[in-house]
């Protein structure tokens, strides 16, 4: 069963090691665990719905606690405290499109709001309700989720978009095929969640990010059913796809979705190398996007990172061996860690990893073989596992990343971690602030900053705390040139940064679009755009 408040699977856990507790300890502080609210408790306060019944629409306490938050920082402590605050008055359940069809008339006919829910992974806000005195309903879209048809010749699937990471791929299996579309997130998030974040996989440098991936769609909006057809490729006007990238539900529920698929490879490998310096490894992962050698992934670690992956990893006496090994061959502690994969045949696998590692070679890299880069792999969606034992910990973990181009990567990832540690000193608190490059360009690359620090008894107090990290962050970004969001959306913790990067002619055509789309202002009010 799924955690209520928290990530993943009650079953699964991922233990943190002794040695691990007292390096964050010594890094941060002592954390102070307090309890979690108790659901019976959280449940008592949920108010009463404001809606009238629908056959597909449960209003049970259970159902709506369960889709009132999304995974950001701000829900965490929203569920683990119990101070949810708003909920959305009833949670729907469609199992076709004429069901969501249905759905809309009957939230115009009784002056609701929707909120589309795929997965409920985001880590920005998208699926909070807002309060105000429309009744709000959240649009859960798991029943949504077969395979309506495939093209093998084309390679081209359609889907419900409902339909989760695991189900996709395991429907595409028996074909032969692959989405590649891997998200951290995989296990839980969905084909139209994707679509309407704009979100990328972990191989996105292999099989692209989700843009790469859409052909085609079928949006039910408010006005009517939008078909976006597919072509291998089309100059007739502007892509209307685009609309719905990152459209975060506000023009409308997409109900199915046309994607390219890929045969599955026959071999992957994951390799490590590690570098003496930040600016070593940089060198090497822009050398790789700009000589276009065809990795399909690769994150490289600044050098808290590399020293927290290895210490996390557990295995002391291996950990401390490696590390007497490479201090002797002068990796010392500026060393930063490269993984990267390499996905297609054996010939072809073998030829590009050796190309990377003469390419690293050249930077001072030292290769590290295969041991690290497969325990990432066989972990790579069990690491969020962590933030539940680390709030056990007492401590709370939060994200952020942004992308800019090459010449801005080290000034821009310092100057955010400079003012995540400054905006948390002020509280006279220290965190673990750390970050990797996991997507690269020709022409620039994403920043992945993760911090952890002690989170307070008082939940007010950790909010506050969240709110001045994420505000400097997010001016630092911004004052970088670079996006407020490379992966994760708007949702409501970026909006107040978006019309930097958008402009005001940009905001209007926004604004504009959604008014077209949906003129009562019907679909998921608040996210995106003010309004
Ligand atoms: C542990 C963790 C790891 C993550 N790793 C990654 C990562 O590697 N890459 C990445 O890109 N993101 C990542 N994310 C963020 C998140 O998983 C993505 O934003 C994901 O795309 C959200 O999908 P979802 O189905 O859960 O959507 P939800 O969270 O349910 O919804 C997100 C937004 O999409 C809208 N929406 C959902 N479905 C539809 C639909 N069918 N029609 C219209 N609108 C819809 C919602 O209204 C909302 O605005 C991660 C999140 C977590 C918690």
């Amino acid at each position: 069963m799924r955690r209520w408040n928290g990530w993943g699977d009650e079953g699964q856990e991922y233990p943190l090691p002794e040695t691990a507790a007292v390096y964050l300890a010594s890094l941060i502080a002592p954390g102070q665990p307090i309890p979690d609210a108790a659901i019976a408790k959280v449940l008592a306060t949920i108010p009463e719905s404001r809606v009238a019944s629908h056959a597909l629409m449960s209003v049970e306490p259970v159902d709506r606690l369960q889709h009132a938050r999304g995974q950001s920082l701000p829900d965490w402590i929203a569920l683990r405290s119990g101070r949810v605050g708003t909920y959305p008055d009833g949670v729907a359940f469609p199992a076709t499109s004429d069901d969501v069809r249905n759905l809309m008339k009957y939230a115009q006919n009784n002056d609701s709001r929707l909120i589309p829910y795929g997965g409920g992974t985001s880590v920005t806000g998208h699926i909070t309700s807002l309060s105000g005195d429309r009744p709000v309903i959240t649009v859960d879209l798991s029943r949504l989720n077969r395979l309506i048809s495939i093209d093998e010749v084309s390679r081209t699937a359609t889907f419900e978009a409902g339909i989760s990471g695991p189900q996709l791929e395991t429907q595409l299996k028996k074909y032969g095929f692959t989405l590649g579309h891997f998200p951290q997130s995989f296990e839980y998030s969905t084909l139209g969640g994707w679509i309407a974040t704009r979100s990328c996989g972990q191989q996105s440098y292999h099989y692209g990010r989700i843009e790469g991936i859409l052909l085609g769609a079928c949006l039910q909006s408010p006005i009517g059913p939008l078909e976006l057809p597919v072509f291998p490729a089309s100059a007739a006007g502007p892509d209307l796809r685009e609309m719905l990238l990152g459209s975060e539900g506000r023009l409308g529920i997409i109900t199915t979705a046309t994607v390219r698929v890929r045969l599955i490879p026959q071999a992957e490998r994951f390799k490590a190398i590690f570098f003496h310096d930040w600016s070593s490894g940089v060198a090497a992962v822009r050398k790789i996007a700009q000589e276009r050698l065809p990795v399909s992934m690769v994150r490289l670690s600044d050098a808290l990172e590399t020293e927290t992956t290895l210490t996390l990893a557990g295995r002391d006496s291996l950990v401390r061996w490696a590390d007497r090994g490479l201090r002797l061959l002068k990796y010392g502690r500026e060393r930063c860690l490269l993984i990267f994969g390499v996905t297609g045949d054996e010939t072809s696998v073998g030829r590009v990893g050796r190309q990377v590692a003469s390419l690293a070679r050249k930077e001072g890299g030292l290769s590290a073989g295969t041991m690290i880069g497969e325990q990432w792999r066989k972990n790579r969606f069990r690491t969020p596992y962590l933030r539940n034992t680390l709030w056990q910990h007492g401590y709370a973990v939060d994200t952020l990343e942004t992308a800019v181009p090459w010449t801005a990567v080290s000034e821009t990832s310092a100057a955010i971690k400079d003012a995540i540690r400054r905006a948390l000193e002020e509280q006279g608190e220290r965190a673990l602030i750390m970050a990797h490059l996991s997507h690269v360009y020709e022409t620039g690359a994403s920043i992945y900053v993760t911090i952890i620090f002690r989170y307070s008894p008082d939940p007010e107090k950790t909010l506050y705390q969240w709110r001045s990290l994420k505000d400097a962050a997010s001016r630092a970004i911004v004052a970088s040139g670079g996006t407020i969001s490379h992966q994760h959306g708007v949702g409501l913790d970026h909006l107040p940064y978006l019309s930097a990067e958008k402009g005001e002619i940009g905001s209007l055509l926004l604004e504009s679009t959604c008014k077209s789309l949906d003129p009562l202002g019907m679909m998921n009010p608040g996210k995106l755009l003010p309004v």
